[in-house]
């Protein structure tokens, strides 16, 4: 078993494959970005194998795909299937802005990817313009339309709630998801980076009691379900979660790391503590010496973030490091 140094379970990883994306969500990436990893960094496909059947046998059982965008990354279905494949892997999810799914969803769910969190912040398509600045919104609902038809375990809509979201807003997206059988999840902006900062926060709190009122919800616990804290119909046949990490935040029960496309391990969203693996595989270490960088890594894992005490600290965007 994985354990930190705080006696947490870390079993799972959210794997970042590219920095690149074709949105630039306001609270995210700035508008004129071009400061990408260069292609020599990322790590390839076998060394991402390699380093997580490393951390597999070591404990890890669920991966997410992440990135930017990871859609973008070529043959992703085929690294998919690896690492589907992996012993001890029994979880392996997808979060995806959505614009290239309807050509995606397919090859991905024959790939092994069972569970699938798209982002959308509006279904408005003026607003979702201007929010992820690219006309993208038609793709998004067609790619989710797709999705659906392909049996995915869950399919989870994230929509990130700013400054500006309105009651009727977060709505709408009630009523598209429950008329689906979509999880929603609100998240909070995150102080990452300026554009994270500059993106304004919304707290979470009376957002959730003024859903539970106006659509009759109940406190509910989702199996899986992360940091989320739900609520759900009395029927079972809705659930929303609400992602808190600043009005309340969850570290206490954190556990997960992300690898960057680099090839870095980030041990917390909100700290800059972590592993440096590209030099390590391409400087012919052992598995066993992965082994131990890993578990040094661990023991080094921050007790929890300081995004509210310390707001300016962050200046790597989320999407740099694997959301
Ligand atoms: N491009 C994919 C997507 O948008 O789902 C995957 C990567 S994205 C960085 C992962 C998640 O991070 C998205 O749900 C996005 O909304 C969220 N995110 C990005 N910047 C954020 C911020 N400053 N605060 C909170 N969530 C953020
Ligand atoms: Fe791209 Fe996802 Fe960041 Fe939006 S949130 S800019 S889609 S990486």
């Amino acid at each position: 078993m994985l354990l930190d140094g705080f006696g947490r379970r870390v079993d799972y990883l959210r794997l970042s494959v590219t920095d690149r994306c074709d949105l630039r969500c306001s609270y995210c990436m700035p508008q004129g970005f071009k400061g990408y990893e260069e292609p020599g960094h990322w790590l390839s496909f076998d060394e991402i194998e390699r380093l997580l059947a490393v951390f597999a046998r070591l404990g890890l059982r669920r991966v997410r795909l992440t990135g930017g965008e990871p859609l973008l990354r070529k043959n992703l279905p085929d690294l998919a299937r690896r690492l589907a494949a992996l012993p001890g892997i029994d979880d392996l999810s997808l979060s995806t802005n959505g614009t290239q799914l309807a050509r995606f969803a397919a090859p991905l769910r024959q790939a092994g990817v069972t569970r699938l969190n798209v982002s959308l912040d509006s279904l408005e398509r003026e607003r979702f313009r201007s929010i992820c600045r690219r006309d993208a919104l038609p793709q998004v609902i067609d790619g989710l339309e797709v999705a659906r038809s392909e049996g995915f375990r869950s399919i989870k809509i994230n929509m990130v709630a700013m400054a500006g979201t309105t009651d009727a807003e977060i709505d709408a997206m009630v009523a598209y998801c429950m008329e689906r059988g979509f999880v929603l999840r609100l998240i909070e902006t995150m102080p990452m980076g300026e554009t994270g900062r500059s993106a304004g926060f919304l707290d979470l709190r009376p957002v959730r009691e003024r859903l539970r009122r106006r659509f009759g919800l109940i406190d509910g616990v989702v199996p899986g379900g992360g940091p989320a804290r739900y609520l759900v119909a009395p029927d079972g046949s809705f659930q929303i979660g609400f992602i808190t990490p600043i009005s309340q935040h969850f570290c206490e029960t954190c556990n997960r790391v992300r690898l960057s496309v680099d090839g870095a391990l980030h041990l917390c969203l909100g700290r800059e503590d972590r592993v440096e693996f590209r030099p390590l595989l391409r400087g012919g270490c052992s598995d066993d010496e992965l082994e131990q960088a890993l578990l040094e890594g661990l023991r080094r894992k921050p007790a929890r973030h300081e995004f509210g005490e310390q707001t300016g600290r962050i200046v790597r965007f989320m999407s740099m490091t694997g959301g």
